[in-house]
């Protein structure tokens, strides 16, 4: 950080997004994590998004180290460079962390603002798929989606008018413990995460699947424990009856 950069892109779709020619030669002034994505800001404020999914990979070398294979992206400083291979999502944009939800690693993470940005998403959308979208909420993955979920005892098809504010931050909560715990002593507790078929530790009914979303990313959850409720289901709320 703070060196001016020599940008490459041997990778022919990391050229097209035309990188190197807007980054080369530019001061690198922030490198930030949100969630999984990771920040890179440079002088003038351009904003460069990296999101590894499942596949990629940063590596930090001596300048000029022998590899092997294209990477996307090379920034070269005078003495290391940092090398990105297989970069499934690579955006330049002056913009690009605002359109990020608050990062659910965050040192408090802000709850709240997460909330009330699931709360302006359309009552019919399901919770679970909610959870996934990084301009709501980011850094949330499937695996801590499906877990949260489980630990708060939702399932992952309400709908989000179906859900109470205390039950999202619940939620939402539970993902953040999840999450800092597994970073912060690499233990990664799975009760329900691809557990389809085995006993719900809670409750020993049969940890169902399904795919869910517009990406049809596998839903993982306990149907006893997480049950899905009727709207509009009549429930008795201890009024008195009229006056006889
Ligand atoms: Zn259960």
């Amino acid at each position: 950080m703070g060196e001016r950069v020599a940008v490459e892109t041997p990778h022919p779709r990391a050229a097209a997004e035309r990188v190197a020619e807007r980054l080369d030669g530019r001061r690198l002034e922030a490198v930030e994590a949100v969630g999984k994505n990771l920040l890179l800001s440079f002088e003038g404020g351009l904003v460069l998004r990296s999101h590894l999914r499942m596949s990629g990979r940063w590596q930090v070398v001596e300048r000029g180290t022998a590899r092997r294979g294209t990477p996307w992206l090379v920034l070269s400083g005078a003495e290391s460079e940092a090398v990105l291979w297989n970069g499934p999502v690579l955006e330049l944009s002056g913009r690009a962390a605002r359109r990020l939800g608050p990062d659910i690693l965050a040192l408090p993470p802000d709850i709240p603002a997460m909330s009330a940005n699931l709360r302006r998403e359309p009552d019919t959308r399901e919770l679970g798929d909610a959870l996934l979208d990084q301009r709501l909420v980011s850094g949330i993955g499937n695996v801590w989606k499906a877990e949260a979920l489980w630990q708060a005892e939702l399932s992952p098809w309400l709908r989000l008018g179906d859900v109470s504010d205390e039950e999202l931050e619940r939620v939402l909560g539970e993902a953040a413990r999840l999450m800092r715990a597994s970073l912060d002593d690499g233990r990664a507790v799975r009760s329900v995460y691809r557990k389809a078929g085995r006993p719900c530790p809670r409750c020993g009914t049969s940890i169902r699947s399904r795919g869910q979303g517009d990406d049809n990313r596998t839903a993982y959850w306990c149907p006893a424990c997480q049950p899905e409720r009727v709207r509009d289901a009549p429930t008795e709320t201890g009024k008195e009856p009229p006056a006889a």
